[in-house]
């Protein structure tokens, strides 16, 4: 006999508590069943498992067999708990239907409250509660959630019906419509439930609550919940556990309220409690952003320019109770938490918890403040900030001076709810911001309340402004989470979204127009603001800041230094000029890892000298343009030795697409002809013969070398002689010579052969001096890698050019990959399992690093070549060496260095020392 599955967790109750765990129960279950289990004040109900949404999904959406038979029991366990029970008409037991996945899905999942009622319960509500008001507030809100969620009725109907209501009675405010008013609204609702249904509102109780499960099942797998998984890399596989609950009434009442609160600032990472309320209202009304909410305390509204009464305070008993149980949440779990919690006529519930998203700033400040109040150690530290949000405290900001110089275009100021500056066209609709994104403009997204829908408009705009809600408002919770600057609740703005204006005493704004958001303080500005360089590169870069006047730079320091103990990686930077090698390394990098030479031609004059040599019809002329290239290829290495002293310095023999070098009108051929002196006719023939069919796949990398062995000898020689030139300066140089898209060990054996030549004729005119060189190749073809143990034999190390061989072993050319590679990341439905998707690549292999394939080549090619040769030094140079989750597989394949952009180097120390934990 097969042992059913169990499906509902109890928590609360007197009966045993569930096995907290997060896979089964989805994050916000288990915080609740784990503030149950330490003595928390939590309304009880239970838990629907992940487990029984897999199954749902599984068999074509229907509810699991036996599920009834436990809800049942659920319901009638809650109900004991509280002396009600569920569907009675005396003593209705209502309850909420919450969603939720193992990782928070902030707004992309469906709530419903006040379940359980209909038109007899809704009397005796009211009478068991002597609270009339109080009931028919909960039956219209419930009508409303139920219709919209479990029948996809717009709550726009229901709204706009409600504010007839209001006009009718000449009140602003929800909570000043009469009781009548109320009952009337009841009335309307269920009309309009029939109307845009076809049938009449559900008057059983178990029907309301099996179809709201249903709908949060099915939930997952709607529009926006898709996007957030595919932004977020969440498994669809996962599911959502459904949570149902017995409510508890912040509407009941003045003496009433429901808010959210972090225990920590989630912008700025001030070790402050940190939060919003509003008085009589019910849940989701605070991140709705529709009434403008409360602070917490008295400390907050004095930062974040508030002019409501704090909780601090209204009920000062009631906060000073919630003050000590958010510590000792903050104790318990060891990290800032966002709570969500309801006070009903004074007595306070709390109703979630959860690690608190936050920004990057925020994110490093906490870090480092948690480990000296010795919370956490300083593996966790690390791991508290991810990677790439170290991106956010690097971006340029808006400086005072550039704010003073725009002042008459200063227009308000908001609440400062995502740090960062951000300028673009005002797009008032999140179908414009998407629609820009496409065209490649920047824009702010501009709404009156930013909800869950407008979630597509958020991730394409580069900032966020909303002229109502608060700062834990849905927007101002993605915007954190996805690191965009945003501002919230600037109310002085007027927003009209039908017009698509924003206007302030007389000044208008229209869509299109230049905004400048700096989400840091504020403040909003109509006209676009000049940015100047981020705090930390001020201090390392500029140097016009001291290390001493930016605590920003100082954290950020203090996890660097942390990172570095930790990882065994090397880091070390792309770069082809002084000036991004000159800011790699105030970043950190080791060295550089790749210095492409063909970006040192793109100079139009050099360009010139570079053309001369492949058309020159004479030795002289092909002499002339060498010696040419020699003296500006001298200088730069020269250039880039200095800067890079001390340190490794690859470089990668000429490897151009060499279509992009080829003279691309008739002006450009008329030049070259003049110079050669031949006709243009001779021109164009030459021309026509380096035209190739396939440019990725044709005459380049070594092989260009091998057709004109010149190159090769003209680079070493400026490599060796740049080297003498700064050794005699004093300065300590370590040249990489790095032969590109080695295919077979015999190009590398000829290569090499003309570069040793070269050195040793240098070292002979020198009277016998030296320099020390290596001599290695990129591992960017399939058989580069596939033969790497007989190139080791010639290589001193490997770089692994992760692009070419993403291209080669794909057969994608990366250039044309943007035509069908997002299709198929977000991928087709699945044949083998109905409902689900098939995603054709789990990623975009040119952004994740492949570890099936191209990883399985890397891990191939570094066995073989360090059989052959044992301390062969091998790294990566693709742009996978800048991402975190692709330079942790190269720690694991045992690499040596990753070598990335230089504003990538913090993102890729922190991304190795995460690695070694
Ligand atoms: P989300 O994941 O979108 O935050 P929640 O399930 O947390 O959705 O619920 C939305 C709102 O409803 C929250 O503010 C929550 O506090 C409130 N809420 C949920 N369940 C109850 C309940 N049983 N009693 C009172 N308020 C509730
Ligand atoms: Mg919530
Ligand atoms: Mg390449």
């Amino acid at each position: 006999m097969s042992i059913a599955t169990h499906y509902v967790y109890l928590f609360g109750t007197p009966a045993p508590p569930p096995r907290l765990d997060k896979n089964l129960l989805g994050g916000k279950g288990k915080g609740l069943a784990e503030m149950a289990a330490i003595g928390l004040p939590v309304p009880p109900g239970f838990v629907i498992s992940t487990e029984a949404c897999q199954d749902f999904r599984a068999h074509g959406n229907h509810l699991p067999a036996g599920l009834q038979e436990e809800v049942f029991e659920g319901l009638k366990i809650v109900g004991e708990t509280l002396k009600a029970s569920f569907g009675s008409d005396s003593h209705p037991l209502l309850v909420s239907v919450r969603s939720g996945a193992r990782v928070s899905m902030p707004g992309m999942m469906d709530t419903i409250l006040d379940l359980g009622l209909n038109d007899r319960s809704v009397e005796a509500f009211a009478k068991l509660m002597h609270n009339e008001r109080l009931a028919y507030d909960s039956f219209r809100r419930f009508i409303m959630m139920y219709a919209e969620i479990v029948q996809g009725v717009s709550r726009k109907y229901f709204e706009q019906a409600f504010h007839v209501l209001k006009m009718q009675e000449g009140v602003e405010e929800d909570t000043l419509l009469s009781i009548e008013g109320l009952k009337q609204a009841c009335q309307i609702f269920k009309t309009l439930f029939q109307d845009h249904t076809g049938h009449p509102f559900p008057q059983d109780p178990y029907k309301q609550l099996f179809d709201a499960i249903a709908a949060v099942f099915k939930s997952w797998d709607g529009e926006r919940a898709i996007l957030y998984r595919q932004l977020n890399h969440i498994p669809d596989e996962w599911g959502t556990a459904v949570i149902v609950q017995s409510m508890v009434f912040g509407n009941r009442n003045e003496n009433s309220a429901t808010g959210v609160a972090f225990t920590r600032d989630p912008a700025t990472g001030d070790a402050q409690l940190y939060g919003e309320f509003l008085l009589n209202a019910q849940g989701e009304e605070v991140v709705a952003g529709i009434r403008t909410p409360h602070p917490l305390n008295c400390h907050q509204k004095e930062i974040s320019h508030h002019a409501l009464p704090s909780l601090e305070e209204l009920m000062p008993e009631t906060y000073r109770q919630l003050d000590e149980i958010v510590h000792r949440l903050e104790k318990h779990y060891r990290d800032m938490q966002d709570i969500e919690f309801t006070i009903d006529d004074g007595r306070l519930f709390m109703l979630q918890t959860r690690s608190g998203k936050r920004t990057g700033f925020a994110a490093v400040r906490m870090a480092i403040e948690m480990l000296h109040e010795g919370l956490i150690d300083e593996k966790e530290a690390l791991q508290r900030v991810q990677p790439d949000q170290l991106t956010q405290l690097l971006a340029p900001i808006f400086d005072s001076v550039a704010k003073k110089a725009a002042q008459k275009d200063f227009a308000a100021i908001g609440l400062n709810a995502g740090p960062g500056a951000a300028s673009g066209q005002a797009a008032f609709s999140s179908q414009k911001a998407v629609e820009w994104q496409k065209q490649g403009i920047r824009s702010i997204l501009v709404r009156e309340e930013a909800n869950p829908d407008d979630f597509p408009g958020m991730v394409a705009a580069d900032g966020i402004l909303t002229t109502r809600g608060g700062s834990t408002s849905h927007a101002a919770v993605v915007a954190r989470g996805m690191g965009k600057p945003c501002i919230v609740g600037c109310s002085d703005l007027i927003c009209n979204e039908t017009a698509k204006t924003l206007s302030l005493q007389g000044k208008v704004l229209k869509e299109g127009d230049a905004l400048s958001i700096d989400g840091t303080t504020g403040e909003v500005f109509f006209a676009e603001l000049p940015t100047s360089p981020s705090e930390i590169l001020q201090v390392l870069v500029t140097q016009t800041k001291k290390p001493e006047e930016s605590r920003l730079y100082q954290n950020y320091q203090i996890l660097m230094d942390l990172a570095d103990k930790y990882r065994t990686l090397e880091v070390r930077t792309n770069a082809d000029n002084p000036q991004d090698s000159l800011v790699a390394r105030a970043f950190g990098a080791q060295g550089i890892g790749l210095c492409r030479t063909e970006h040192m031609f793109i100079d139009p004059k050099r360009l010139h000298d570079v053309r001369l040599m492949f058309f020159s019809t004479s030795e002289e002329d092909r002499k002339t343009a060498i010696d040419r290239l020699l003296i500006h290829q001298k200088n730069d290495f020269i250039a880039m030795f200095k800067t890079m002293a001390g340190l490794p310095v690859t470089i990668r023999l000429l490897d151009p697409p060499l279509h992009e070098f080829l003279p691309h009108n008739e002006e450009e051929m008329l030049a070259l002809a003049r110079s050669l002196h031949v006709g243009p006719a001779k021109i164009r023939e030459i021309r026509a013969s380096f035209v190739e069919q396939n440019p990725m796949l044709g005459l380049r990398g070594c092989r260009l070398g091998m057709l004109y062995p010149d190159l090769t000898r003209m680079q070493t020689r400026a490599i060796i002689e740049a080297a003498f030139a700064v050794e005699e300066e004093g300065y300590d140089v370590h040249p990489e010579i790095m032969v590109p898209l080695i295919s077979s060990e015999n190009e590398l054996i000829q290569q090499k052969g003309l570069i040793d030549a070269t050195a040793e004729a240098i070292f002979a005119e020198k009277g016998g001096m030296r320099i020390h060189y290596q001599i290695g190749t990129m591992i960017e073809l399939p058989r580069a890698a596939l033969t790497a143990d007989a190139i080791a034999r010639e290589a001193e190390f490997f770089s692994f050019g992760t692009n070419d061989l993403t291209q080669t072993t794909y057969g994608i050319s990366r250039d044309d990959s943007a035509k069908f590679v997002p299709f198929y990341v977000k991928g087709v439905p699945d044949p083998q399992h109905p409902g689900e998707t098939l995603h054709l690549y789990p990623e975009d292999p040119f952004q994740i690093l492949d570890h099936d394939g191209v990883g399985l080549l890397m891990k191939l090619a570094l066995e073989k070549g360090r059989k052959t040769r044992p301390d062969l030094l091998c790294g990566i140079c693709g742009e996978h060496g800048g991402e975190p989750s692709s330079i942790m597989f190269c720690h694991d394949l045992g690499l040596d260095y990753v070598s990335c952009s230089p504003y990538r180097v913090p993102i890729a120390r922190l991304a190795a020392a995460i690695a070694t934990l």
